[in-house]
């Protein structure tokens, strides 16, 4: 059975791009006769509003749209992610952290790293500058991390690890330990503020919902062999992905939230119709 899902983020208005991706995954379930869910992407709580989950709702059902009710929301899970991340703990996978935005700048910045600062799906690749210290030591002020190189290196004797593309980019890719080393480093499992992190979150909960089938955008395609990796990791299956083209507006700009002109519901108001919005993004 396709279990296919569509994750937004409250943190502002569902745009043309998003329309695409729920179209998609609604598509691509009721064609195999499959389920569809939402989940409320809500574990940034200082981003995350009310009006925009309300607002993801209306949309959607303009849009056409049925998902199975209730949608998950994600602040409700805070305890199945602390689990998961006691799991990596245990595993001795993890390190607290302490550094600020700033700290990783100045340590990046230092002339003995030389090198050119490199930049992986959260941002810059951490310097591991803590990856020293114990996870027993760990204080309220701190992050947690993942070291990248034990996590891999657990990883090694797995060589068919890797995911299946589906669509545009359809293929196996095998996961890469250079790629997960060196450019997506040792990232945050959980932050300090929300006790939790995207990559996280989004693993456990395509497993919790039985995901067969991640549709999104291919902006979200390099943070995909960190979620693989922390499936092997924690024994979840790894759904089939598909990473679809982003929708651009006419200056060539990927769509941020921040972008409202082609939000669904400006468009709506313009008159747009959903039969519009459906030509607009199929190509
Ligand atoms: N919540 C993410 C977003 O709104 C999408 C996550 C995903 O589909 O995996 O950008």
């Amino acid at each position: 059975m396709v279990v296919e899902r569509f994750a937004p983020s409250p943190t502002g208005f569902l745009h043309l791009g998003h329309g695409f991706s729920a179209l998609t995954a609604h598509g691509g379930a009721i064609a195999q006769n499959g389920r569809f869910l939402l989940r409320i992407e809500d574990i940034d709580t200082e981003r995350s509003k009310p009006e925009f989950e309300a607002a993801i709702y209306e949309d959607l059902r303009w849009l056409g749209l049925k998902w199975e009710e209730p949608a998950l929301r994600q602040s409700e899970r805070m305890d199945f992610y602390d689990e998961a991340l006691n799991r990596l703990v245990n595993m001795e996978l993890c390190y607290p952290c302490s550094c600020t935005r700033r700290d990783i700048a100045e340590a990046l910045s230092a002339p003995q790293e030389g090198a050119a600062q490199q930049f992986g799906p959260d941002g810059v690749i951490y310097p591991r500058t803590c990856c020293a210290r114990s996870m027993t030591h760990r204080t309220d002020a701190d992050a947690v991390r993942l070291d990248m190189r034990k996590a891999v290196a657990m990883l090694g004797e797995r060589a068919d690890a890797g995911y299946i593309e589906i669509g545009e980019n359809a293929g196996f890719h095998p996961l890469s330990d250079e790629y997960l080393v060196e450019c997506c480093g040792d990232i945050v499992l959980a932050r300090r503020d929300i006790g939790t992190s995207y990559h996280l979150a989004v693993v456990v909960d395509d497993g919790a919902q039985g995901i067969t089938h991640v549709t999104r955008g291919s902006d979200m395609a390099p943070a995909t062999p960190i979620h693989v990796l922390l499936q092997n990791l924690l024994s979840l299956p790894t759904p089939l992905y598909r990473h679809h083209r982003l929708i651009r507006d006419d200056t060539g700009k990927r769509l941020a939230k921040r972008h409202d002109a082609l939000a669904l519901r400006t468009l709506r108001d313009a008159g747009w119709t959903p039969e519009d919005i459906r030509a607009a993004v199929t190509p």
